[in-house]
């Protein structure tokens, strides 16, 4: 029988991803399971926020719970958004939050940028599992391409050498930070 994991995210997409790679386990999502709450993300890093949510989870279910946290952090802009990054602009709208990176990078030579994301697997027994994945690249002048979400536009990758905004979903899938971070877990929970 599968080990079963159940993943601190609503997000059908996200869930799908982490059932391919960790295939071994039987992975569902926490709103499966009938629990209903929001998770309030009030850490100070992605590994904080991480452990609240599969935290929230696990103890709410008593099995155990994936959690990950990510985003962009600029280098020019001394880490940000980094944790605020889905509600830069205030609103938790992409194009706003892609709008005010381009303002704040307006004429900023230095446009190195990567995508960060930590995954924490929490045990009913307190014990923890971590692993960080990064992606790196540049911040573009302006956006390109109508595929992925979020910064994804505004985003040229080093590995692809093109913008996520362009870049095939299933190429972008195999150099993204949330697929290092996953294959970080895989290996340790072998
Ligand atoms: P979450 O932790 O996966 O919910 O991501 C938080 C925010 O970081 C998202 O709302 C996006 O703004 C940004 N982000 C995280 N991963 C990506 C990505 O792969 N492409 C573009 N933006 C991302």
């Amino acid at each position: 029988m599968k080990k079963k994991i159940v993943v601190a995210s609503g997000n059908h997409a996200k869930i799908k991803e982490i059932q391919a790679i960790l295939s071994d386990f039987e992975i569902s999502g926490y709103k499966e399971h009938g629990l209903d709450f929001e998770i309030e993300e009030n850490g100070t890093t992605f590994y904080e926020n991480a452990l609240i949510k599969a935290k929230a989870v696990s103890d709410a279910l008593g099995v155990p719970a994936l959690a990950d946290d990510s985003g962009l952090v600029v280098e020019a802009l001394g880490g940000a958004p980094g944790i605020y990054s889905a509600r830069y602009a205030g609103d938790g709208d992409d194009s706003h939050n892609n709008q005010l990176l381009l303002k704040n990078m307006q004429g900023e030579k230095n446009r190195n940028a990567k995508f960060v994301c930590c995954m924490v697997y929490y045990s009913p027994d307190g014990s923890i599992i971590t692993a960080t994945g990064e992606t790196h690249g540049k911040i573009m002048e302006s956006e390109q391409g109508p595929n992925g979400f979020g910064y994804d536009p505004l985003f040229f990758s080093d590995d692809l050498q093109m913008s996520l905004g362009v870049a095939d979903p299933k190429e972008k899938n195999k150099i993204s930070h949330r697929f290092r971070a996953l294959e970080g877990i895989r290996k340790q929970l072998k």
